[in-house]
């Protein structure tokens, strides 16, 4: 008997034949003994649906009465599966993010967990009742409600794991599992056993949106054993794991990449210390994020610095560079918004050399121009034209051995 948290997503709960497999899964859980406690999504394309509802009233509207507005997606779907339980003879009850207790900043729209007390929950669970939770949401130490951000559910699930010392948290979905690379862009992917919290935690923040970034930070900081499944068909999905010695690991694991970036150059610029500050400076006093940075070196007193954003950042950061490109007498300003970034993952690469040599030549080949590079010790991003996304992710997935059916181990 072990205490099992499981996450449905969005798609998983779409509707309510699906609210109905969820909760047969969760009964066939709780006849082999398991604690059981469910988070759920809100049901796909509700949050964007609310979303919409709040623009139309006010483009940008109050984060804090949008927070409140979201907060009512999961609370649809806590409630039918409560019900869809107690109907199949299940003991259960349902139960917001504030009414247990997560605990959160009061950042709207991207709040992070502070804490989790799982008292409520426990005295519930001691009790044989399934406890099914509202995933996304939190109450601040105000009491305003809150939301983690996009995908956040999954952070829900793994900050209850944790709290509640959880023997496993699985993460049901509409994928069997975590992939070499997005499955409905490159259809010969092949879905992974295992991949490290490293690789995760790299897939996740270059762009595959299959786990929130929190989620897996949280997964590994607190040692909870994480997986992810199919609601839909029966499997041992994907486990994400630390590095074990004496395991040899791929040399690339997989293969992300995003669509939601923007690039800015400031060109002419006075190559003198300062520069990079005075132009950056503003950017991120505006709280915008700013992603990778290349600056040339210097030949005719003046350099050039490229920077990337998020797409929805990019005109405000232009309108404010091109503000601070006047002050410094720089020569030009250019905004690119149809760039991509993509992303080779793998802790084998740290022992490794001539990956970067070896994808640069791939994209060369296919005729893809790379604008920027940036490296670390497990991974190699390129930034290139938007329109080279699925050619590059394709000819690389192949390159490195990546497709179905080559056995690489
Ligand atoms: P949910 O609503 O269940 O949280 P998401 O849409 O957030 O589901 O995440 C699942 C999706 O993540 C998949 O449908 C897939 O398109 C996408 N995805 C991106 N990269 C990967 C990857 N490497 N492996 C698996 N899925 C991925
Ligand atoms: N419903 C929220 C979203 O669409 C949270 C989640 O599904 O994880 O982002
Ligand atoms: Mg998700």
């Amino acid at each position: 008997m072990a205490l099992i948290v499981q996450k449905y997503g969005g798609t998983s709960v779409g509707d309510v034949d699906r609210i109905r497999n969820v909760a047969e899964r969760v009964i066939r859980y709780r006849q082999q003994g398991h604690d059981m406690v469910v988070v759920l999504s809100a049901m796909s394309g509700e949050t964007n649906r609310l979303i919409a509802l709040a623009k139309a009233v006010n483009p940008e509207p109050d984060l804090r009465e949008l927070d409140m507005l979201l907060n009512t997606g999961e609370q649809t779907t806590i409630a039918l599966l409560a019900m869809m339980l107690k109907s199949k003879g299940c003991d259960a009850l349902s139960f917001t993010g504030a009414q247990v207790q997560i605990l959160t900043d009061n950042a709207h729209g991207k709040a992070r967990i502070l804490n989790i007390t799982g008292e409520r929950i426990r005295s519930e669970m001691a009790q044989g009742r399934v406890i099914v939770v509202a995933g996304f949401q939190g109450v601040d130490a105000q009491g305003n409600l809150t939301t983690l951000g996009r995908g956040g559910s999954d952070t829900t699930a793994v900050a209850l794991a944790a709290a509640l010392g959880a023997d496993e948290c699985q993460i049901y979905t509409d994928v069997d599992g975590v992939y070499t690379t997005d499955p409905r862009v490159v259809p010969e992917a092949r879905r992974l056993d295992r991949i490290t919290f490293e690789e995760m935690l790299e897939m996740a923040s270059l762009g595959s949106k299959v786990l929130q970034i929190r989620s897996v930070e949280f997964a590994g900081k607190y040692n909870v054993p994480l997986r992810v499944l199919s609601s839909f068909e029966e499997g041992e999905g994907t486990l994400i794991t630390y590095e074990e010695d004496g395991v040899e690991e791929p040399l690339i694991s997989g293969i992300a990449f995003n669509r939601d970036e923007a690039k800015v150059t400031v060109s002419g610029v006075p190559d003198q210390p300062g520069i990079a500050s005075q132009i950056l400076g503003p950017v991120s006093a505006a709280n915008i994020e700013v992603d990778m940075i290349v600056q040339n070196i210097g030949e005719d007193g003046t350099t050039d610095l490229t920077f990337t954003v998020h797409r929805n950042d990019h005109d405000k950061v232009m309108g404010i560079v091109n503000a601070v490109a006047k002050t410094i007498n720089a020569k030009d300003v250019k905004g690119d918004r149809k760039i991509v970034k993509i992303s080779l993952v793998g802790v084998g690469m740290r022992s490794h050399a001539g990956i970067a040599s070896k994808m640069f030549r791939v994209l060369a080949e296919e005729g893809i121009n790379i604008r920027m590079i940036s490296t670390s010790e497990i991974k190699i991003s390129v930034v290139v034209d938007e329109k080279y996304l699925e050619l590059g992710v394709r000819a690389l997935h192949t390159a490195f051995e990546l497709d179905e059916g080559v056995n690489i181990n």
